[in-house]
């Protein structure tokens, strides 16, 4: 007799899907509410797949749905509940908290890839603060009904974003009295969220040194939820519809968080990239650049939104560019398009150029992060960065995409200290001189020992508290380094004060001054060949006490007083090192001295000049 029982046919291996789909108001809830709006303003975003708990809790976030103010919990969305995973997730509903608690999990994100993939490596979030002991951070917390008030804000001592909700005032699109929650705008979920990542990677950029760090921070966020807006396929088309492919017109791309400006009761969107509504006839109009605002704009918001406007200029440039020939094409080399709607073809193929366009800026801006000094950083300080970065991704700049970025700026009035022409060569920074550049090669075997230890390797699929861990020990290795003494000589080429003459306001530990390696992680580019290098970046800083008077400044930087006088402020220096591990040299130093008198003075003077 044969066996006749069936055989058995193993199913194929089960695999993680690589997202999961979440629907979100592309906007906010008020889009929802115009007819012209209403269908674009709904989408699903594509989050990188991971296993979640209800919260949503997943590696990167945990959301916390307790609202102080009317003293209730709402209970925590599961993702993984299986009608929801049909559908794509909730419903978006302003009345619904779990529908809330999907869209901040999702646009945040949404944001953090952003951030991973123009990094290629993992993200981290700040630490918490020395009386929490440093402790690894492995999520950022984000109460969606934290606070009743027309805000939202990242605070870093609770690594938390809170975001409040308030009754609308009359005006717009909202039903006075309704209520607007600021965790229903896309633009104020990615801005706070990007808060939260800025300072994960540059922990001091927190600290008001200047009249452009705070604004930094707030023209960086915006940057972010802007141009997140591009990777909207279906707002992206509708809205290359309306303006005929005419993005520097009005358009609601470049807009941010359109209801919460309505509902403070400003017209138009909270800030706006390119243009503002005239007070007198509430109609809009284009912003035209012009130098002397930057000098006006002293207040973070309005400064950074400067910023904002100068990159989405550059944006404008690149699309204007890449698109030249298409509209060529389509009016038969006259340029101008004919009245009426443009072809579904061409409005097609404007916006595929147009999310390119905005993804290559995206990643660029961010990239350039890692090219900033570690403290203190101005406008023109970033432009430098944004250039260099960029000229290590593409070396050729055929299609001019710097000098564009370049003349954005310089139209704002942004342009670096100390550079002798506004090149795009010029700008870029420099490797360190050469002895300076000898002097450092001895840090190679330093680096050599934290290479050998990058089997965490930072990519997107290791833990991130290997990581953080591995970053702290490679630290620990440069920080040694730093002390060794044939390295005192290298180490005011590199901004920081080791000798016997360095300023007592720095503090001393065991008799020498101290200094903290913040970071050392990896930054990847292409190579001239299309093959992937590695550069390490190395941030190291160091500190004094600031004091507003100068006389006491000078008498704590001369001599040892103990206990020394309660400082007024803390004044940081130091540099951003990037090192190519392939090649073993230093290809730049990003310096900001820890002696400079001149910077100690305009720190002192910026602290007087702000109330
Ligand atoms: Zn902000």
């Amino acid at each position: 007799m044969t066996d006749v029982s069936p055989a058995r046919i193993q199913p194929p291996p089960k695999r993680r899907p690589p997202y999961r789909n979440l629907r979100v108001y592309a906007f906010d809830p008020s889009l929802s509410l115009r007819l012209d709006t209403a269908v674009i303003n709904q989408m699903t975003l594509r989050v990188p797949w991971e296993d979640v708990t209800a919260g949503p809790v997943g590696e990167y976030l945990e959301v916390v749905d307790v609202d102080p103010a009317s003293n209730c919990c709402y209970a925590p969305v599961d993702l993984d509940d299986r009608y929801l995973l049909a559908e794509s997730g909730l419903d978006p509903d302003e009345g619904n908290p779990q529908f809330h608690q999907q869209m901040v999990y999702a646009v945040a994100m949404t944001t953090i890839r952003n951030f991973e993939r123009a990094l290629g490596r993992r993200a981290l979030w700040s630490q918490a603060d020395k009386e929490q002991g440093f402790q690894f951070v492995r999520r950022l917390r984000i109460y969606p009904h934290a606070i009743r008030e027309p805000n939202a804000y990242y605070d870093p001592n609770r690594q938390a974003l809170l975001f409040g909700y308030f009754p609308a005032v009359a005006g717009g699109r909202n039903l006075p009295g309704g209520t607007v929650f600021s965790c229903l705008s896309h633009d104020v979920v990615a801005h706070e969220t990007t808060h939260a990542l800025l300072d994960g990677l540059h922990r001091r950029f927190m600290e008001p040194t200047s009249i452009d760090s705070k604004a930094f921070h707030e023209g960086f966020a915006d940057i972010v939820a802007l141009f997140q807006h591009f990777s909207f396929p279906a707002a992206l088309r509708d809205q290359i519809r309306k303006t005929r492919g005419d993005l520097a017109s009005q358009s609601l791309l470049g807009q941010l968080a359109q209801q919460f400006g309505e509902a403070i009761g400003q017209f138009g969107a909270l800030r706006d990239a390119l243009g503002e509504v005239d007070p007198a006839t509430k109609q809009w109009r284009q912003k035209e650049p012009n130098p002397e605002n930057l000098a006006k704009a002293r207040e973070a918001h309005a400064r950074g939104s400067i910023l904002v406007a100068a990159v989405f200029d550059a944006f404008l440039a690149i699309y204007r560019s890449r698109i030249a020939d298409l509209v060529r094409i389509a009016t038969g080399g006259t340029g101008v398009l004919p009245q009426g709607d443009i072809h579904p073809d061409l409005v097609e193929r404007l916006a595929s150029e147009a999310a390119s366009a905005a993804r290559h800026v995206l990643a660029m801006c961010i990239r350039a992060l890692d090219y900033c000094p570690p403290v203190d950083v101005t406008f023109g300080d970033y432009l430098r960065a944004l250039i260099t970065a960029d000229r290590d991704l593409v070396p050729d700049d055929d299609r001019s995409y710097r000098i564009a970025v370049v003349e954005a700026f310089r139209r704002r009035g942004i342009y670096p200290q100390g550079v002798r022409t506004l090149s795009p060569e010029s700008l870029c920074w420099s490797a360190p001189p050469d002895a300076a550049a000898r002097a450092l090669l001895e840090l190679l075997p330093v680096i050599d020992s934290v290479r050998a230890a990058r089997h965490h390797g930072w990519s997107l699929s290791d833990d991130r508290q290997m990581i953080r861990e591995g970053m702290e020990a490679s630290a620990r290795a440069v920080h040694q380094w730093l002390l060794s003494d044939h390295c005192r000589t290298v180490a005011r080429l590199m901004g920081l004060s080791l000798g016997a003459t360095a300023p007592w306001s720095i503090e001393r530990k065991d008799g020498v001054p101290k200094i903290e390696v913040h970071s050392v992680r990896p930054a990847r580019r292409h190579g001239p060949d299309g093959q992937t290098l590695t550069d390490l970046v190395i941030e190291v800083t160091q500190k004094r006490r600031g004091y507003l008077d100068p006389i006491l400044q000078d008498q704590v930087d001369k001599q040892p007083v103990d206990p020394p006088p309660q400082e007024d402020f803390w004044f940081r220096g130091g540099c951003t090192l990037l090192v190519d591990l392939e090649h073993r040299e230093v290809r730049y130093l990003i310096g900001k001295d820890i002696e400079s008198a001149e910077r100690l003075a305009a720190h002192r003077a910026y602290l007087e000049e702000t109330p």
